[in-house]
């Protein structure tokens, strides 16, 4: 890259991070995860180190939150309210104590003196004291100038209004961070995604009574402006703070050297979860006030304190209980019930733990401390146990071999290509007896990529199986409405619209209703397979005669394990009266097949929205029949994003700041060549 596409480059980056940041501390509603923010504050600041004439004064190393909201009057910070640089290991810390030792020239081999405090993941607020009376109260917003929320921080009954101590300064600015506990933020609406942004959103109210009803919590950790600061060191400081009223952490702790530092939030890292609100990592301070004001500042963080952040992608945490999921095929997947943690922003209570094999050669148990990862889109998973941290009383974990539904047998297959049993145990009730089957296999029927019937969501197919109004997928087409019309949440019009949503689905292409029957092995793509060498419904049921399945052995794609399970399906009498009574009601007409070289090919689609006159799965068969690929997440790979009614405005934005072309469903028709 030439210096004029770096800088076009870099300034996409920080156009890019400024927006997060609005979302974020502003609307205290984050755009994307603190994983991927955390990422691009990275890259801007490698270019930066590399291009350092390029800085800019908006960039993430040079300024602090963001630009106070207009709903509030801006003030002043006397002393400005700053960020913290970070560190994730043991080298930046030595390199953070290294810069120290090297500014005020101290001897290499001299051990600091650090106060170390939790970091607790609130939103940090300052706070006016004039002889002893609570008189201004701000929020940090681009650390020159924050908000006044002054009513709302009154309303917290963690901090004090007045004080009559007589050692309390006459004029001082107390700051302290403002937080949720885990506890009170499970109790309100899903608005917010953590604790963190609860507490922004609930302090950063226009009107304070709205504050007032949300439990909101103060710890004091330092001061901005102090008029006359008698204190040598903070740990002292921080001794007044209690002593005049305020709540401060009781994990504050002094600490020397880099070791003990490490060793200190190892130790706090494997209790965090079990504190009753979010700590994203420690602080560590220069003790000595003296060293402070030697040190100073940077752009936007003081030379004298770190944050020692906990990783974004993992975190410590118990199994409470585990649970056996039974999915569709019969797979049973056992998942661990975790004492929630926020792992990067992300409030985590529940980690697959795979298989019973996994299990095993674990050793997972219920009560173990355990280390969580989730990492991107991958589901939380556990990925190791302490097992120092075990109880003596603990006992291993037995995998149930029955079925937790229904109580059958459970057995894992036999692989003759690897020679060696299937890690998962499966359940194989497959005759609609077993409930949880029963429910997934009719949720599949009725989902989007299958018969894709509008309004039929998981929670219905619940509802409608607890109510004996469904057990087979034929009973769809066989509704009892009337009953429905009087259920809770129901009338005529909701009652109209599915019918007409059902009587839809009954025309269907091949493929997808091979694929709706949910063969285990048969997803979309094989699906697809077999109705273009099939051709038509008549010949997909005589798939019964195994002379008949043997030929599908010529498909390129279909192998032993799709055949066998064919069969499988197949030769159940269960199996053969759905299908019969489904060919039936619906129409099934040959699936048309898809060109090789259409107008679409090499380019890629996603839909985002309601689109007109199409339905979702019909705009996907036509982007595939033209050789055009369907992407299900809008990443680099994807070229064309397609908008109908209402779309999702994150799709819209990300698509934007990628440089993915955006277009309406009537451009993407034309490309198509039909007019809509
Ligand atoms: P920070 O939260 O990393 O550190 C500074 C803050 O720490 C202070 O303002 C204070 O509120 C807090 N703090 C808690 N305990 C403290 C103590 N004992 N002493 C001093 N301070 C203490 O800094 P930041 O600049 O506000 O936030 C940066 C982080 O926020 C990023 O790393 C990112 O993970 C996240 N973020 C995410 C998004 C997103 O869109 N997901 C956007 C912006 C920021």
């Amino acid at each position: 890259m030439n210096i004029s596409s770096i800088k076009k480059d870099y300034l996409k980056k920080i156009k890019l991070i400024n927006k997060y940041n609005k979302f974020y501390y502003d609307k205290s509603n984050p755009s994307v995860s603190d994983q991927e923010y955390d990422q691009l504050r990275k890259d801007i600041i490698k270019i930066e180190e590399q291009y350092p004439e390029l800085l800019k004064k908006d960039s993430p190393s040079q300024s602090v939150g963001f630009k106070p909201s207009r709903n509030f009057k801006k003030i002043k910070h006397k002393v400005p309210m700053l960020s913290l640089s970070n560190a994730f290991n043991e080298d930046d810390l030595k390199n953070f104590e290294k810069k120290i030792i090297n500014f005020l020239s101290l001897n290499q081999n001299i051990e600091i003196e650090y106060s170390t405090e939790p970091k607790i993941d609130g939103i940090s607020a300052s706070i006016k004291y004039e002889n002893g009376v609570l008189t201004t109260g701000l929020s940090r917003g681009d650390g020159a100038e924050g908000e006044d929320i002054t009513e709302n921080l009154k309303t917290i009954k963690d901090i004090p209004k007045k004080i009559v101590s007589k050692n309390f300064p006459k004029q001082i600015d107390i700051r302290g961070e403002v937080f949720i506990s885990k506890n009170d933020f499970k109790k309100m609406d899903k608005k917010f995604a953590n604790p963190r942004n609860a507490a922004s959103g609930s302090l950063r109210q226009k009107d304070p009574s709205e504050t007032k009803k949300i439990p909101l919590n103060f710890i004091a950790y330092t001061f901005g402006h102090i008029e006359n600061n008698v204190f040598e060191k903070q740990s002292n400081f921080l001794k007044s703070l209690n002593s005049w009223g305020f709540k401060t952490s009781k994990f504050n702790k002094t600490i020397k050297g880099i070791k003990n530092l490490i060793f200190h939030h190892k130790k706090f890292e494997e209790i965090r979860y079990s504190l009753d609100y979010d700590v994203d990592g420690l602080v560590y301070k220069v003790n000595k006030f003296i060293l402070q004001k030697r040190l100073g500042f940077v752009a936007n963080a003081p030379r004298w304190a770190i944050a020692h952040k906990f990783s974004a992608n993992s975190s410590i945490s118990k199994i409470l209980k585990i649970d056996i999921q039974v999915g569709r095929t019969g797979a049973l997947t056992p998942v661990a019930k975790i004492e929630p943690v926020n792992i990067g922003g992300v409030i985590v209570s529940n980690a697959t733990l795979h298989n019973e094999d996994e299990i095993n050669r674990k050793d997972i148990r219920i009560g173990d401390a355990v280390t969580v990862e989730r990492a991107g889109d991958v589901i939380p998973h556990v990925v190791s146990v302490d097992k120092n941290k075990r109880l003596s009383n603990s006992k291993k974990y037995i995998f149930p071999l029955k079925c937790p539904s229904c109580g059958s047998n459970t057995v894992k297959d036999f692989n003759e290509t690897t020679k060696k049993y299937d890690a998962v145990r499966r359940c194989l009730n497959e005759d609609f007896k077993c409930k949880k089957i029963a429910v997934e296999s009719l949720k599949h029927f009725v989902s989007k990529e299958a018969l894709n019937i509008d309004g039929f969501g998981k929670k219905i197919v619940e509802q409608f199986w607890e109510l004996k109004l469904i057990k087979f997928p034929q009973d769809i087409f066989r509704l009892d409405f009337d009953k429905i019309k009087n259920l809770e949440g129901w009338g005529n019009l909701s009652v109209a619209n599915l019918k007409y949503a059902i009587e839809k689905s009954k025309k269907i292409n091949l493929d997808r209703f091979i694929y709706s029957l949910g063969i285990r092995h048969i997803g979309q793509e094989n699906a697809k397979l077999l109705a273009q060498h099939l051709k038509n419904i008549d010949n997909f049921c005589k798939l019964s005669r195994i002379n008949e399945i043997e030929n599908l052995s010529n498909i390129d794609g279909i192998g032993e394990t799709q055949i066998k399970s064919i069969k499988n399906f197949f030769s159940n009498e269960i199996n053969i009266s759905i299908l019969k009574k489904l060919t039936e009601n619906m129409k099934i007409s040959n699936s048309p097949t898809d060109k090789k070289d259409g107008i679409l090919k090499n380019k890629t689609f996603m839909f985002t929205g309601k689109l007109n006159q199409i339905s979702r799965a019909e705009a996907k068969s036509l982007v595939e029949q033209n050789s055009g690929k369907i992407i299900s997440n809008v990443n680099y790979k994807l070229n064309y994003l397609i908008i109908g009614d209402k779309p999702t405005s994150k799709k819209v934005k990300k698509a934007k700041e990628l440089n993915i072309k955006v277009i309406t469903q009537k451009e993407w028709m034309s490309m198509l060549n039909k007019t809509n």
